[in-house]
């Protein structure tokens, strides 16, 4: 898990900041037509014509979102770029450009920066969006990287946090709780290591969840299945803190209120089996858990027949009125208010 890093690595300092962006962005070919000016000169200059342009930034701290003990640097850049295009696809846009910056300590070689940088490349190659700009600058200590992520869409399309109305249905894709529990059996691993560093961890049956913390992927997916299926969310976000919280924003933009159901929330098998094995709730991880970048929408109940038996999509849940409040209901059919922290208020009788 933890390489011996003692090849020889060449010093940030040998290149001067702008020979490390040169070296570092040199083969980022550039594939949007609104991109007219990426890297290279004062601004980049992007052209959208009559679309509209969606823009967000994301902040990664070392220490606080990742731990490089176990995040491989070229994950870690793939990753980065996926938290920030997932709030993209969240507004129902095309993402099609990034910036990137980072604040880096001198303990990082060249090499390093160059592992990051092959993620992100990785990403962008996948993805479809152009690398058009960023800083790097040093840090004291650790290792920060921000990325603000650019995207088109007609205005009608953009889905926003606040158009959700009472009756519509409440659907997630994919499933949840993977990354969270990945988490675990990472940070599990990292204990047993520094007890004994030639201690060999076995991730392979837990693949699945370690491969959802450490290399999450963005829904482009559903964004393109709703132009194909013609759906049109009236509310979204991506699920980054977990569905709870990503539930209680939803209903508190759109003034409504949800009832979620239990037996429907998403999990995939590896997610139960590993929750018995740390002895938490499933439900718990679900609700609480974050980094999944699965998407929640909601549809109004006329457009159900189009999503109606897609493996991508699962109802679990409807808005009420406002008046009503957020609930869980539980499997016994007790009706559990939502936190955005539901660890300890979720406690069952
Ligand atoms: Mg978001």
């Amino acid at each position: 898990m933890l390489e011996n890093k003692n090849q020889d690595k060449t010093d940030l300092e040998s290149l001067g900041e702008f020979g490390l962006i040169d070296h570092l962005t040199k083969h980022f070919p550039l594939n949007q037509k609104s991109t007219i000016k990426g890297i290279g000169d004062d601004a980049a200059v992007l052209d959208f014509k009559d679309k509209k342009t969606v823009v967000s930034t994301d902040l990664l701290v070392e220490g606080v979102h990742f731990d490089l003990s176990y995040m491989p640097l070229k994950h870690l850049g793939y990753k980065a770029v996926m938290v920030n295009l997932s709030d993209i696809y969240a507004m129902n846009a095309k993402a099609t450009q990034i910036t990137v910056s980072l604040a880096v300590s001198n303990r990082f070689p060249l090499e390093a920066l160059e592992e990051l940088y092959a993620g992100i490349a990785l990403a962008t190659k996948i993805y479809n969006v152009d690398l058009v700009g960023g800083d790097t600058t040093s840090s004291q200590t650790g290792l920060i990287i921000s990325i603000t992520a650019i995207g088109e869409a007609i205005a009608e399309d953009i889905v926003y946090r606040s158009g959700a109305k009472e009756n519509d249905l409440l659907v997630v894709t994919g499933d949840l709780g993977g990354a969270y529990m990945g988490l675990q059996v990472l940070e599990r691993e990292k204990e047993v290591y520094k007890v004994n560093p030639n201690s060999q961890p076995d991730l392979e049956p837990y693949s699945y969840i370690v491969e959802r913390q450490l290399k999450p992927e963005a829904r482009k997916d559903i964004f393109e299945l709703f132009k194909k299926l013609e759906a049109h969310p009236t509310a979204m976000i991506d699920i980054s803190d977990g569905l709870s919280s990503e539930i209680l924003h939803l209903c508190k933009n759109s003034k409504v209120g949800c009832n979620l159901y239990e037996e429907k929330i998403p999990l995939d098998p590896t997610v139960i089996s590993a929750c018995e094995e740390f002895k938490i709730d499933s439900t718990l991880v679900a609700l609480s858990g974050g980094e999944d970048y699965e998407l929640l929408f909601t549809l109004d109940q006329k457009e159900f027949p189009k999503i109606k038996g897609n493996p991508n999509l699962t109802v679990v849940g409807h808005m009420t009125a406002d008046n009503e409040g957020a609930h869980l209901v539980s499997r016994n059919n007790s009706k559990i208010p939502l936190t955005a922290q539901g660890w300890n208020s979720f406690a069952k009788t």
